[in-house]
């Protein structure tokens, strides 16, 4: 009998004890801290939720600018050290366009995971923020007026306890595949040397004025004229930390923070920017790191997956679209495979 209750009252020790520490790990909290340390320039990596060398790094760097004790430890005085960026907590109060600190950077990260992204997690709630959380609200089937009080965010969050260990109900498991975002052939691809850089994407070598199809479900995070050499581009934020860059553009079709299918049609073959011809660019980046989008590819081209005309009233291919916005599959995939077959 006393073993019993001094083993209840361990329990109950060990759970004052361990509940704040699960709560530390929570990737939210630390994607919070990271968005933080990197607009204050001490940190360079990406707001992903995991705590690493480099994240530890910026604590000490912060700790020592502002005269703490250097231990790399996140913990109150360190937090404080954040000013605002540091506060209020998560959840504490319903966030809306400008509001600005520590919630809605945990915010965005939980857009960002949940693939209603608004692009980057700055702790600023604007325009971006706001398209995204009314994003996610219509997808969750709540109350879409682009305010993120407890229901939003328990939608977001789904199973995640704080534990970190795999939340269940806000992130999706399904393959992470990309439509081929125009029909032909692929040129150069990933990897290759171009002198003074590698290409950081895949080329198709089509025609000027080739309809250009999203490779998946996301929301277009830019859409305009970039001057490093992308020329007409185009961003879509896609789930899991992916985004989709479609570049040299004779023209774009879609706006900023405009939801977007997998086939979409988001502009046209170009040549603008750096260039030496009329091609498409394509990108895959995860967490902004370009990666070889190659082996994501599926068979199917966007562009084709969205014009059932071509296909008859009932050709199936319709199905496509009724499928990528139905609510399990759009959680579940960036993009799905051609479900009508070839007529
Ligand atoms: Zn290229």
């Amino acid at each position: 009998m006393g073993s019993i209750r001094r083993a209840g009252a361990l329990a109950l020790i060990l759970g004052v004890l361990f509940a704040p520490a699960a709560a530390e790990a929570s990737p939210v909290r630390v994607a919070a801290l990271q968005a933080a340390l990197q607009a204050l320039r001490l940190y360079d990596g990406y707001v992903d939720g995991v705590e690493g060398p480099l994240t530890r790094r910026a604590i000490v760097s912060l700790q020592r600018r502002r005269g703490l004790a250097a231990d790399g430890v996140f913990g109150p005085r360190t937090r404080r050290a954040l000013g605002w960026r540091g506060r209020p907590g998560l959840g504490s109060r319903p966030m809306r366009f400008g509001n600005k600190g520590w919630d809605v950077a945990g915010l965005q990260y939980l857009l960002q995971r949940a693939g209603s992204g608004a692009g980057r997690a700055d702790g600023l709630f604007g325009p971006l923020t706001e398209a995204a959380v009314k994003r996610a609200q219509a997808a969750a089937g709540i109350t879409v007026d682009g305010v993120a009080g407890a229901q939003t965010l328990r939608a977001l969050r789904g199973g995640d306890t704080g534990s970190g260990s795999t939340p269940t109900g806000s992130v999706p498991t399904g393959p992470v595949r990309f439509l081929r975002p125009v029909s032909g052939p692929m040129g150069d691809g990933f990897g290759v040397n171009r002198g003074d850089h590698l290409h950081s994407g895949i080329d198709f070598p089509v025609p000027e004025g080739t309809p250009v199809g999203a490779a998946g479900v996301g929301s277009v995070i830019f859409a305009g004229y970039n001057s490093g050499g992308y020329g007409n581009l185009v961003v879509v934020q896609h789930r899991l930390g992916y985004t989709s860059w479609y570049a040299h553009l004779s023209s774009i079709a879609v706006s900023s923070g405009q939801a977007v299918d997998g086939g979409t049609r988001i502009g046209y073959v170009g040549s603008t920017g750096n260039s030496t011809g009329p091609h498409l660019h394509f990108e895959v980046r995860r967490y902004d790191t370009p990666i070889d989008p190659a082996p994501l590819l599926l068979s199917t081209v966007a562009g084709r997956a969205m014009t059932p005309a071509r296909r008859g009233p009932s050709g199936g291919c319709d199905e496509i679209g009724r499928v990528t916005r139905g609510s399990a599959r759009r959680g579940d995939w960036i993009a799905v495979e051609r479900l009508c077959a070839e007529r």
